[in-house]
């Protein structure tokens, strides 16, 4: 149930909703937007009457929600979250936010040439993997820690930040302190313990779509990590299975404006892991901010046949530098800027 107040509404007007709220048995999550502040009542009880808050002073309108998902709905947060991960780069606002760089870390030459071309061409954020969830366990794994000093090394010679993902509870505390965004893959976005501990934290996380999630699915892992009181959940549309095989996944590009109404939290897409094909990335990431994305995640690498994993859908140099030509000319159709 969602319980707005009434504009300039007194502190005390609204504690006392609160409290009545928990004596409810209510878990109260309060939000303060410029105007109004508005009470997210988590809790499950059919017998409450909601005129009993309704009628309370300072109160404007109490909704109560059908979505299964309460702090990660559009109603919790109408005018939509923006999410600062670091100096000048948000999720959500008027600009549209890049992290690009290789599947994942190979080496100290690999890192800092991809670092170096993504930052010259407009990318803000540097991606790449230190821990990799690989389909078979014969596949390279990633550096680890190794790779991840090396990335965030990169990333603080060019002036970008780090996205880098973390496949294990046990791994939250020191993937944050190396990253300014940590990943939630498609395979763990129902880890529920990862998700619980991430709602532990406020590093802000970037949480894929699972492969074979449903929106309503996906929306309730990003209300996992916001009920531990993390909010700083930015998603990302990275493709689903469908039996379709001409392309890796589908990308389902329809997502966006769906979440866009759903949820005020920002979206991204991954066009990369989306169609698995570098000739099918740049039409779909020209699509995805056409459609309303906040940012993108897009693979490149300096050298894609010999990368260590995904070369094939990892884009050159120059055409990630040819795709953000074309972006800036997209984002203004559609009312936004390329950050
Ligand atoms: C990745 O971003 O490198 C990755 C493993 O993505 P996903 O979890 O979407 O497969
Ligand atoms: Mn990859």
């Amino acid at each position: 149930m969602v319980v707005v107040m009434q504009e300039g509404v007194s502190e005390e007007k609204i504690q006392h909703v609160i409290d009545r709220l928990v004596s409810f048995g209510f878990d109260v999550h309060r939000s303060t937007g410029a105007s109004h502040t508005v009470l997210g009542a988590i809790g499950v009880h059919p017998e409450f009457d909601t005129r009993d808050i309704e009628l309370l002073d300072g109160v404007r309108e109490v909704m109560r929600i059908t979505q299964p998902y309460k702090l990660a709905s559009r109603a919790f947060r109408s005018e939509g979250s923006v999410i600062d991960i670091g100096p000048g780069v948000r999720f959500g606002g008027p600009e549209i936010v890049v992290a690009a760089g290789p599947c994942a870390v190979e080496s100290s030459d690999q890192i800092f040439r991809i670092a170096e071309g993504v930052f010259r061409l407009g990318a803000r954020i540097l991606r790449a993997g230190a821990f990799k969830p690989r389909t078979s366990p014969y596949s390279f794994q990633g550096l680890g820690e190794a790779g991840l000093k090396l990335l965030r090394e990169a990333a603080d010679r060019f002036g970008l930040l780090v996205v880098s993902e973390v496949m294990d509870p046990s791994q939250v505390e020191m993937i944050q302190s190396y990253v300014d965004l940590m990943q939630v893959g498609a395979r763990n976005m129902q880890n529920y313990h990862l998700l619980r501990a991430l709602g532990e934290v406020r590093k802000p996380v970037l949480l894929k779509r699972g492969m074979s999630a449903t929106i309503e699915e996906w929306l309730l892992s990003a209300e996992y990590i916001m009920s531990g009181g993390n909010y700083n959940v930015i998603l990302c549309e990275r493709g689903i299975r469908t039996f379709e095989t001409s392309t890796r996944n589908t990308l389902d590009i329809a997502a966006i404006p769906a979440i866009k109404k759903l949820s005020h939290l920002p979206i991204i897409a991954d066009p990369s892991h989306g169609t698995g094909r570098r000739d099918r990335v740049a039409p779909m990431a020209r699509a995805a901010v056409a459609a309303g994305a906040d940012g993108l995640l897009i693979e490149v690498h300096h050298d894609p046949e010999h990368a260590l994993s995904d070369g094939a859908q990892s884009l050159y140099l120059e055409q990630f530098g040819q795709l953000m030509t074309e972006l800036r000319i997209i984002a203004p159709a559609v009312g936004r800027r390329m950050a």
